[in-house]
C-alpha cells in the first residue's frame, strides 16, 4: 500500500490574493519515499513572466494598478512613480526619458511651449534685425542727400559770380 501526503503552498499576490499554488506530494509506497513538486503556472499579469517566489512581487503599478514583478517594474524618470511595462513610454527630449502615462502629455506640452518661446524669440530677433537694417539704409540715404546738397551749393558758388564781384564788374564798365 502507498501513502500520499499532499502539501500545498499558496503563492500570494501583493494584495494577498492567491495567484498560484505549489503542490508537493510525498509518496510513500512502502519501499521508497518520493517527493514531487508540481507548480501551477503563475505569471505576472503585467509582463507574463513566471513568478516563483512571493518576493518577486513588487506591488502595483502606480499608474494603472496592475501587479508588478521585479522583471517588469520601471520608475518614471519624471515623477519617480513605479510603473508597469504598459504604462512605460519613451519621450525623446534633450535625452531619452522613460515616463508614465500622466507625465508623457505634460512633457509634450512643455516641449511645445519651449518650441513656441524659441520661435517667438527668433521672430523678435529677426524683426530687430530688419528694423536695424532699415535704420541703416535711411541713415545712408540721408547722408547721401546731405552730401548732394553740399555738392550743389559748392557748384553754385563756383558757377555764379559773387555779388561784390558783380558790382566790381559793373563799376569797371
Ligand atoms: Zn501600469
Ligand atoms: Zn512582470
Ligand atoms: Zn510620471
Ligand atoms: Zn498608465
Amino acid at each position: 500500500m502507498s501513502n500520499r501526503i499532499i502539501k500545498q503552498n499558496l503563492i500570494q499576490g501583493p494584495q494577498g490574493q492567491i495567484i498560484g499554488r505549489q503542490t508537493e506530494q510525498i509518496i510513500d509506497d512502502g519501499v521508497t519515499i518520493r517527493s514531487e513538486t508540481i507548480q501551477s503556472a503563475t505569471r505576472c499579469p503585467s509582463c507574463h513572466r513566471p513568478i516563483h517566489d512571493i518576493t518577486q512581487w513588487m506591488g502595483r503599478c502606480d499608474c494603472c494598478g496592475h501587479a508588478l514583478c521585479n522583471q517588469c517594474i520601471s520608475i518614471c524618470h519624471a515623477c519617480r512613480r513605479r510603473i508597469c511595462g504598459r504604462c512605460r513610454h519613451s519621450f525623446v527630449g534633450q535625452r531619452l526619458l522613460q515616463v508614465c502615462c500622466s507625465c508623457l502629455p505634460k512633457l509634450y506640452k512643455r516641449q511645445g511651449m519651449m518650441d513656441k518661446i524659441m520661435f517667438s524669440k527668433e521672430k523678435f530677433r529677426r524683426q530687430q534685425q530688419l528694423r536695424q537694417n532699415a535704420l541703416r539704409r535711411k541713415a545712408l540715404y540721408l547722408q547721401s542727400r546731405r552730401q548732394g546738397i553740399k555738392d550743389r551749393i559748392a557748384l553754385y558758388r563756383l558757377t555764379t559770380p559773387t555779388r561784390t564781384g558783380a558790382r566790381n564788374a559793373q563799376r569797371r564798365r
